[in-house]
């Protein structure tokens, strides 16, 4: 039957493909793909973890038996015997089996789909006894999954074709659709074969949908309870341009995405022609088109789109997902200077760590509640970073020795206090004092702010004084001014960009910078979005940062733009009361 699932839409575009259901777990599951050649070993570490909690059960058997004297309680001797009985289920082994051999997904993965699939089935059952039994087999499935993360197996990176996407194994394209995913989970996947995917959770600028925008994939979150009725292989269309799920799209509806989706293709090949365009508007005014990052291999994508540089990388994802064990001085300067040299001598902006929030350093932590109830208000990025500062000398040292290597500028976010920026100060001075004692090289940096507190933006002398450029961050500037928790789906639709508040604080920092002749740049997704381009020229923005994958689509934007005129235009805008209203104007 087919029907339709609304949500938000996060990046642009049509996917058509069957559905990769991927459960959110108790344990934390890691989800990859394996090589076809991994095959066996992947089923050896799956057998040997069933061998390990059926001795653990047969154990229990023994001892419940021998304490109670042959009085043991037989409800507990009952369960122990279906939980043998259901790890020796040929079936249960069989279907998770194929999930490896034919989907070449990771032992850990392959369990937890099968776990869905055989939930679903209990769900159904009528009889309310044997409904019950799926918890039995989360059970087992858990217990196995505990034994599998302590003897993981190797990720092995993806084989990938000449335009750096990876290699498939099998024939249908595949869409990922989920409850919930970690920003840590998204760079999982990011150079992984999915034509898009699908969260019940999440608002357009959650970190999770920012790293979706950069695997340049359709993709809609906060589609609210998609991952309960969608099923595993059921066939989905994802429209990323109108944030809707079709699932199980009849012929005639396959039939016109697929129009939509070839439409799609044709505009990309279009605008990759300007990709060596300068960005000039019609009234001869340069542009800055700067690319956002999440690790140094999107490099490649970054001067593959025209990029002139880095205005944002995300440091943070070189620490997330890896159980708390944080890189040391040599891997960070390892992955700077590897961000440095791929840019080829432009400019790298490099944003100091920013975990807190719907970041968090260990993915187990945020589905566990063990955060901060209201983490956007909460020890996050600057403030987190002055609370560690061992760990953030690491970091500025790393940073000032890849600064030996080409351009860096180093970014610091959510400032918001005088003492905030003093602390960075002096830390930062320490920091090349002790690179000065141990004889070590490193280079100059710019410094910057990022803008991204209502606080810094209403005392931005304060900053122009102390930092050599402003980036300001919309996705927080607009969730802080707006008291919207920006991953929260439920109030996204009060997440307004063209709210007068946010307009104003823009236009007042734009102006500011620009008084100063102190660059300023936009790195939110405000920046990679089209129907903001003319107001953000309008209000005097020069220097824009976003996905490489958006570049191209805002360079045609800016090529048909008179500056002069839109700062006209601009001034209208600011002043009414539903600024959205006048944007086509
Ligand atoms: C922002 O807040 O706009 C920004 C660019 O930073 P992040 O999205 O990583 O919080
Ligand atoms: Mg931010």
């Amino acid at each position: 039957m087919t029907f339709t699932v609304h949500g938000q839409a996060v990046s642009r575009g049509v996917a058509i493909g069957r559905a990769v259901i991927v459960t959110s777990s108790r344990v934390d599951v890691a989800h990859y793909f394996i090589q076809p050649e991994q095959t066996a070993r992947e089923i050896e570490r799956l057998c040997q973890a069933r061998q390990v909690v059926v001795q653990d059960i047969e154990r229990t058997q023994g001892q419940v038996q021998a304490m109670s004297a042959g009085s043991a309680p037989p409800e507990l001797l009952a369960l122990l015997d279906v939980h043998l009985m259901l790890l020796q289920d040929e079936q249960l082994d069989q279907s998770v089996r194929q999930w490896i051999e034919e989907r070449h997904y990771n032992a850990e993965w392959a369990l937890t789909a099968q776990l869905e699939v055989v939930a679903r089935q209990f769900d159904e059952m009528d009889d309310p006894y044997l409904r019950e039994r799926k918890a039995d087999v989360e059970q087992v499935v858990e217990r196995m999954l505990r034994v599998l993360q302590g003897n993981a197996s190797p990720v092995m990176p993806p084989v990938l074709d000449n335009e750096g996407k990876a290699v498939a194994h099998w024939e249908d394209p595949l869409v990922l659709v989920a409850h919930d995913l970690s920003p840590a989970d998204m760079l999982q996947f990011k150079q992984s074969v999915f034509a898009g995917f699908v969260t019940d959770v999440g608002g357009k600028t959650s970190h999770t949908a920012i790293v979706a925008r950069s695997m340049d994939i359709p993709a809609v979150v906060g589609a609210r309870t998609a991952s309960q009725w969608v099923r595993q292989d059921d066939w989905v269309i994802i429209d990323g341009d109108a944030g809707v799920v079709v699932v199980n799209p009849s012929p005639a509806i396959l039939d016109e995405y697929a129009i939509k989706q070839r439409a799609g293709e044709r505009e990309r090949e279009r605008l990759a022609r300007l990709k060596n365009t300068p960005a000039i508007t019609s009234d001869g005014q340069h542009i800055e088109l700067l690319a956002n990052i999440e690790q140094p291999s999107d490099a490649v994508a970054a001067l593959k789109a025209g990029a002139v540089g880095v205005g944002l990388f995300r440091t943070e994802f070189l620490f997330m997902g890896r159980n708390g064990q944080l890189p040391d001085e040599e891997e960070q300067y390892r992955a700077y200077v590897a961000t440095v040299e791929g840019m080829q001598g432009l400019p790298v902006t490099i944003r100091t760590i920013d975990v807190g929030s719907d970041k968090p350093l260990d993915r187990v932590a945020a589905r566990t509640g063990e955060e901060h109830l209201n983490p956007a208000l909460g020890l996050r990025a600057i403030r987190w970073c002055l609370s560690e500062p061992a760990m953030f000398l690491i970091q500025l040292r790393a940073l000032l020795r890849a600064a030996a290597h080409g351009q860096v500028h180093v970014l610091v976010p959510m400032l918001a206090h005088a003492s905030e920026i003093h602390q960075t100060l002096t830390l930062l001075q320490r920091a090349r004092d002790e690179l000065d004692a141990q004889g070590a090289v490193y280079g100059s940096i710019k410094l910057g702010a990022m803008i991204e507190v209502p606080a810094a933006a209403l005392t931005v002398p304060l900053f122009l004084k102390h930092f050599d450029f402003l980036s300001i961050g919309t996705n927080d500037l607009i969730q802080y001014t707006l008291a919207i928790d920006r991953a929260d789906e439920s109030v996204a639709h009060l997440y307004d960009p063209l709210h007068p508040a946010v307009l104003r604080l823009l236009a007042d920092v734009i102006a500011q910078g620009r008084a100063q002749g102190k660059p300023v740049s936009v790195c939110g997704e405000m920046a990679g979005d089209v129907a903001m381009t003319r107001l953000l020229l309008g209000l005097g923005l020069r220097s824009f940062s976003m996905h490489p994958s958006q570049i191209l689509a805002v360079k045609q934007q800016i090529l048909r733009s008179d500056a002069q005129r839109l700062g006209v235009w601009a001034h209208t805008v600011l002043e009414a009361d539903d600024p959205a209203s006048l944007l086509n104007d």
